[in-house]
């Protein structure tokens, strides 16, 4: 029998009368937890004690708040690899790599960062006529929602931020994975005070009943376009702020003839970080049509080296994709490719078996207008797109929905610098590719977003702004 994982309400452990099983990507006949299905009972429990912490957690000092996240910072290293083996178990990344110790790492770091940075209250006018601060306050509840992709770095990134400026936090991960989250809650609330963090688990109407309840103040989600969209619809009915962190297809243009060999390593980790299943990785590659066999081959010798396996496997550095739904895309995208005039020059057909592992894929012979350029793949395939004419592939690069990021290659820094002056994402790369770190402003422009996390900007987002105002 698998073990049983639950809830934590108002600092307890709460267990459901239903249980999912929650399968490996690597071997979908093993089962490796049993994930609760909250009520809408639930919910309403999860909120009020939210609520109820928040009467007190919005007084608290900033010494209290700095503390608060350094403990979150202290659980997850403390408990890093237990952690780490779950989220391989049901997550498919694999433990080493940039797989989950890489993950548990940027969640230490990320909780630690963060713990540092201030919005301090700031005088705007002291004089004769008055004097006049502004503060930043909490906004109350923030209701999380999650992704399968990165599930604790993701849930660390909208926690931390929420209990540093004085919120309290009900989250509600991905029913594709949401062990790992509630274990990862499950140690935070055997240090913090009741009622601060807060999770429940379900399905995506659990989701949507966050999103739209009354006690939610604020609400942070991670995850596709499509239902970022609803959720907007959703916070407009009762005017509650939102950070939408939205999907991406980020585009890369390799100079004319830049050495591909000297970037391979760059452009491999770039879009193959996490097998493809990260909003930020390189989905697209732009390189001029006398570059293509040349940047193919570098590709190609460099991904040899890359071992996919099971991700409890040491040596693996790359896994399968986490889900069903996401692996019948992938095939279903290159198929389509492969029917529009597309060539996969390495992989191109899943392994076969019980599990969601589809090989690292390079496709040519296609270009804007096949599906596989235009919407997000999300795995482990990179169409390589030849242009003719550096200005054209900047338009191409630019010409979607989309506009997480971007990124430019080459040696000449005057020209990569002004290619990225052109490229129109939340943030372009020159010469790397998925760089984020916590003292820099991420999001999203167009489809890709709105808003930012991370550094002061990002804590920002959880606070409004009270301006006291008074006369001389
Ligand atoms: P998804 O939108 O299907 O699900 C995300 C979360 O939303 C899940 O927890 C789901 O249960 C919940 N949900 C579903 N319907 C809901 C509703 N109506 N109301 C509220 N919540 C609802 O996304 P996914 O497939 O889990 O994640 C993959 C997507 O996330 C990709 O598009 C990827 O690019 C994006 N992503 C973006 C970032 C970023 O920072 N920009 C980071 C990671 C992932």
């Amino acid at each position: 029998m698998s073990k049983k994982y639950n809830m934590s309400i108002g600092g307890e452990s709460v267990a459901a009368d239903k249980y999912v099983d929650v399968r490996n990507p690597a071997n979908t006949d093993e089962v490796v937890g049993q994930a609760p299905q909250a009520t809408p009972a639930h919910l309403e429990q999860a909120i009020s004690a939210a609520r109820k912490a928040f009467g007190s957690w919005r007084h608290s000092s900033e010494d209290d708040r700095v503390g608060a996240c350094q403990i979150v910072a202290q659980v997850v290293t403390d408990n890093a690899e237990e952690l780490a083996q779950l989220l391989t178990k049901e997550q498919g990344k694999p433990l080493n790599g940039l797989g989950s110790r890489f993950e548990l790492g940027g969640c230490a770091g990320w909780a630690g960062f963060t713990a540092g940075l201030s919005l301090p209250e700031k005088v705007l006018q002291d004089d004769d006529e008055k004097k006049v601060i502004q503060q930043r306050v909490p906004l109350g509840v923030v209701g999380s929602i999650t992704p399968w992709n990165w599930p604790l770095m993701i849930a660390i990134w909208h926690i931390v931020p929420g209990l540093r400026t004085g919120n309290t936090v009900v989250i509600k991960p991905s029913p594709f994975t949401p062990l790992s989250t509630l274990r990862m809650v499950e140690m935070i609330n055997k240090k913090l005070p009741a009622g601060l963090v807060n999770v429940v688990s379900g399905g995506d109407e659990l989701g949507a009943k966050l999103t739209s309840h009354e006690g939610i103040d604020k609400i942070v989600f991670t995850g596709s376009i499509a239902t970022g969209k609803k959720v907007m619809a959703t916070a407009a009915q009762r005017v509650v702020p939102v950070t939408l962190e939205l999907g991406g297809n980020d585009p890369g243009i390799l100079l004319p003839g830049t050495d591909p060999a000297k970037y391979a390593e760059g452009l491999f980790f770039g879009s193959m970080i996490n097998s493809g299943q990260t909003c930020g990785a390189l989905k697209r590659l732009y390189v001029h049509e006398d570059d293509l066999d040349a940047t193919t081959q570098a590709l190609v010798e460099f991904s040899k080296n890359i071992p996919l396996g099971d991700g409890s496997d040491e040596n693996s550095m790359l896994g399968p994709l986490q889900n069903k739904r996401q692996f019948d895309r992938v095939v279903e995208l290159v198929e389509d490719a492969k029917d529009n005039g597309g060539t996969a020059v390495i992989g191109g057909e899943p392994l076969g078996g019980d599990n969601y592992f589809y090989p690292v894929t390079f496709v040519t012979g296609v270009s804007d207008g096949v599906r596989l350029v235009d919407e997000e793949q999300f795995g482990p395939v990179l169409p390589i797109i030849t242009y003719t004419d550096l200005d054209d592939a900047i338009a191409r690069a630019n010409g979607t929905q989309f506009g997480l990021d971007a990124s430019v290659w080459g040696d000449n820094r005057k020209e990569t610098a002004r290619v990225a002056a052109q490229l129109e994402a939340g943030t372009v790369y020159e010469n790397k590719h998925a760089d984020i770190a916590p003292n820099i402003p991420f999001g999203g422009i167009k489809c890709s977003g709105f808003g930012v996390e991370f550094g002061e900007e990002g804590l920002a987002a959880y606070t409004s702004i009270k301006i006291i105002n008074a006369a001389a």
